[in-house]
């Protein structure tokens, strides 16, 4: 018996050290190991021996049992990393994995659009913080002491600093302006530059309002900015956007950092002017107010009056992209709703 296991355990070694691939190693570790081994039915046969040759025989059934399991793992080992790639034939109509990718906001896609059209005509792109001071979004605009904008129905303060005044007195800020002389302080005129960002404002939502909402200001400041500049700035911005004219038009309006102000309507392009939700019936849609700096603005930013004169314009994000795409409800840009968002791919 002795001789026998020994010469399983011989022929074993050999078997698995000539396997040439991991397939067939498979077929022999059924094969050595197997119920229907060698090995198995020296086992079965074991009840005919006497106690002490059972014993014997076991332990070696064993242990040829436990080399044969460590060589072919070992032998597995070798087979799998000397692999190549190329063994194997390429099967090209198995579908790819699909490799899943996002897309910009269409309200970053828009602001960018909107930087690169102004970094081409000269403008440098500039951000501040969107928590502000009531000394900039306020005081230095020109905004009355009692200016209604200046109540917590509109503006969201910060709390516990309510009860403070100008540079202490903190709030989300309710519009981009304020930086404007924040740029000014620092950097001087002439200039022009352009800042987006989010804006607050405490207000009620529906389909055209959100509380938390992109806008996009230009100001070019210089010895002689006619108003013209300002028009040909807005016709470009608006072409760039849209690839196409669109129609504009300025009905005066008031805001206390210009003086004169203009409100600048566009044609509703989601109705084509016929009047819809999105232009509450009435075919125009104010894009963007503008005017030109009012003089205590270019004091607080220690220019003189005299001196110098600018041109703002400030444009809603949402709004633009509303009309590009002809969307029909604000709400959806902050909804995170990707069946929405995924339109835009
Ligand atoms: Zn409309």
């Amino acid at each position: 018996m002795k001789e026998k296991l020994e010469e399983i355990r011989k022929r074993g070694l050999e078997k698995i050290d000539g396997a040439k691939s991991t397939e067939e190693l498979q077929d022999i570790r059924r094969e050595l190991t197997g119920k229907k081994s060698e090995l198995s039915e020296v086992t079965k046969s074991m009840s005919s021996l006497s106690i002490e040759m059972r014993k014997e025989v076991g332990l070696q059934t064993t242990e040829i049992r436990n080399i044969f399991e460590t060589t072919l793992n070992k032998k597995e080992e070798e087979l799998i990393s000397s692999k190549s790639v190329l063994d194997e034939p390429i099967d090209l109509t198995i579908p790819g994995t699909k490799v899943g990718s996002g897309v910009l906001h269409p309200v970053t896609q828009m602001c960018y659009d909107l930087n690169d059209a102004f970094l081409s005509l000269g403008f440098e792109v500039f951000s501040e913080d969107d928590i502000s001071s009531e000394k900039f979004v306020f005081d230095n605009l020109n905004f009355a002491s009692d200016h209604p904008a200046r109540q917590m129905m509109d503006t969201y303060w910060i709390e516990g600093t309510e009860d403070k005044k100008a540079n202490e007195r903190l709030c989300l800020r309710p519009h981009l302006t304020g930086a404007s002389v924040r740029y000014l302080l620092k950097h001087g005129a002439p200039a022009r530059f352009v800042y987006p960002g989010r804006v607050y404002r405490n207000e009620d939502i529906d389909s055209g309002h959100e509380r938390a909402f992109f806008q996009y200001e230009a100001l070019i400041v210089d010895k002689n900015i006619s108003f013209s500049s300002g028009i040909v700035m807005i016709q470009t911005i608006l072409e760039k956007v849209f690839g196409r004219k669109i129609n504009i038009r300025m009905r005066e309006g008031f805001f206390p950092f210009v003086e004169p102000g203009y409100e600048i309507d566009m044609e509703c392009l989601v109705c084509g002017g016929k009047g819809c939700k999105v232009c509450k019936h009435n075919g125009w849609i104010e894009v963007m107010p503008g005017g030109v700096i009012h003089p205590n603005v270019l004091k607080s930013a220690g220019l003189d009056p005299d001196e110098w004169t600018g041109f703002y314009i400030n444009i809603g994000l949402e709004r633009l992209v509303m009309m590009r795409y002809g969307v029909d409800d604000v709400r959806l840009f902050h909804s995170a709703d990707l069946r929405f968002l995924n339109q835009f791919k």
